[in-house]
């Protein structure tokens, strides 16, 4: 399988299709785009009816295999999913619960730090591994965290001897448990970073890393935010777990997914693309509801970011929207560059009335500010007796505008004792965490505080990032 970026063009000389391997170490296209897949590997419904008894990690390793191909094999895809899934909790990996007659909530938030983003990352850490080993390489995984990608990120990377691992977080302004899920990780290779200044100071931060070159070249820093391929492509697996046990192939499902940088939803559509029948994908926002806008007007418009009760949604853009643009356009690179291009400039952009058709065949999207996603876990938990986090609660509001007959399958992106405190405003129950966390609270921390200061924090990371002896750089940066 090869890829191409979203900002392709044939006639501008564009960057030449890369594997998977590189798109894995490298993140980001050279020429700003994100990597897509030059085809979709499609499943017949035959070989669909056999996915269906598969436990979690076999399907995950058949889905993505087409995706890997030419890089890592099958038999080695196994190998690392089972390794990255028996850490969960729930038998199932990603057990599905019946909410109502015909809904039903995915609970995906098993994994060792309570939130989907594991589903991916657990298994990004031993792909980085696997491709580093394979090329006696080390890399520094550089990344911006307002909580839940932090944790995941170095869950994944810990006591990898061929990643150093460097989290920039806003200091005093995570929850405590995301601050203590990232800061009570004492393995040698982990650096919490608490920056005076803001998580957008902290992605100003990142970024300005990354752009200078020479500094991305000497150190291979790598990243494992949501634009990476391997992400997607791995959450897509739990899209199929799903939908063949509510009937797919035969029976068309639909979903329900709460969405902020749009990468969970669009591994939705990736799923779709490569033939579960998918009838309708539900973008659930919260009151940063650009992609909501989006779906109703075809006009993609920023409105700056106001904190919500959801703040792993709390986006002004969402990144992997330009995925699904390039899609609209018909692999046109050019036509998304200009939109891109115009969207820096003028705050804005629109699609035309085709497009906004066709992405109105699959996609609606839905808004729930904090009263109503509260209004959601109250009414959950009166129903049913349970107890759902602020985001899976602003896809449980989309639900109930949800129009159609195919079961509606609810994403629950987060365990509920993860935002302790909406839930108790809701039910005035306290969401406990699982036993295996149950001391977290008294765990020894360790985190490096510094300034805003760009200098200041590349000096720390130079000093720490010590690529192991006798490895050389990945050279991702091509
Ligand atoms: C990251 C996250 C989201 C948003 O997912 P995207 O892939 O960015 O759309 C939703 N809920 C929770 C709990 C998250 O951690």
């Amino acid at each position: 399988m090869r890829y191409i970026s979203t900002r392709h063009t044939k006639e501008g000389g564009g960057p030449s299709p890369v594997g998977f391997d590189d798109v894995l170490l490298s993140g980001l296209a050279r020429d700003g785009g994100l990597y897509v897949p030059e085809t979709w590997p499609a499943l017949k419904p035959q070989a669909m009816d056999a996915l269906a008894p598969l436990d979690y990690p076999t399907l995950a390793a058949r889905v993505l295999a087409p995706f890997t191909q030419g890089a890592v094999d099958e038999r080695a895809l196994l190998t690392m999913a089972k390794d990255a899934y028996k850490g969960f909790d729930h038998e199932a990996t990603a057990p599905l619960i019946q909410l109502g007659p015909n809904r039903w909530l995915l609970e995906l938030f098993h994994g060792p730090t309570l939130a989907f983003k594991d589903f991916a990352l657990q298994l990004l850490g031993r792909l980085f591994d696997h491709v580093l080993t394979k090329r006696a390489a080390h890399m520094t995984i550089v990344g911006a965290t307002s909580g839940d990608t932090g944790s995941a990120a170095i869950a994944a990377c810990r006591g990898r001897p061929n990643l150093s691992v460097f989290i920039l977080h806003p200091h005093g302004r995570v929850s405590e448990v995301q601050r203590r899920q990232m800061t009570s990780v004492l393995d040698d290779n982990v650096h919490n970073i608490a920056i005076d200044g803001s998580f957008d100071d902290c992605q100003a931060l990142v970024k300005a890393m990354f752009n200078d070159l020479a500094f991305r070249d000497q150190l291979s820093l790598g990243a494992i935010n949501s634009i990476n391929w391997a992400r997607i492509a791995a959450q897509a697996v739990y899209y199929f777990y799903a939908g063949l046990r509510l009937g797919a192939p035969t029976r068309p499902v639909a979903f329900v997914v709460p969405t902020g940088n749009f990468g969970n939803v669009y591994a939705g559509y990736a799923a779709r693309q490569m033939g579960l029948p998918i009838k309708r994908l539900h973008v659930a926002t919260n009151v940063n509801d650009i992609l909501a806008r989006f779906f109703a007007s075809g006009a993609y418009e920023k409105a700056g970011v106001t904190p919500s009760a959801s703040p792993s949604m709390d986006i002004e853009v969402a990144s992997n929207f330009e995925r699904l643009l390039f899609e609209l356009h018909g692999g046109n690179g050019a036509a998304v560059r200009g939109l891109m291009e115009q969207l820096g400039r003028d705050g804005r952009f629109a699609v035309g009335a085709a497009e906004l058709q066709s992405a109105r065949q699959v996609f609606r999207g839905h808004r729930a500010d904090d009263a109503a996603a509260l209004r959601a876990i109250a009414h959950t938990y009166k129903e049913s007796g349970i107890l759902i986090d602020p985001h899976t609660a602003a896809g449980i509001v989309a639900a109930g505008e949800a129009e159609g007959d195919a079961p509606l399958i609810c994403l629950a992106t987060a365990h509920p004792a993860k935002f302790p405190e909406a839930v108790e405003r809701a039910t005035g129950i306290k969401p406990k965490l699982p036993a295996r966390l149950a001391d977290l609270l008294e765990r020894p921390e360790r985190a490096t505080r510094l300034p805003n200061d760009l200098t200041r924090v590349k000096d720390f990371v130079r000093a720490h990032a010590g690529a192991g002896a006798g490895l050389r750089s990945a050279g991702g940066g091509r």
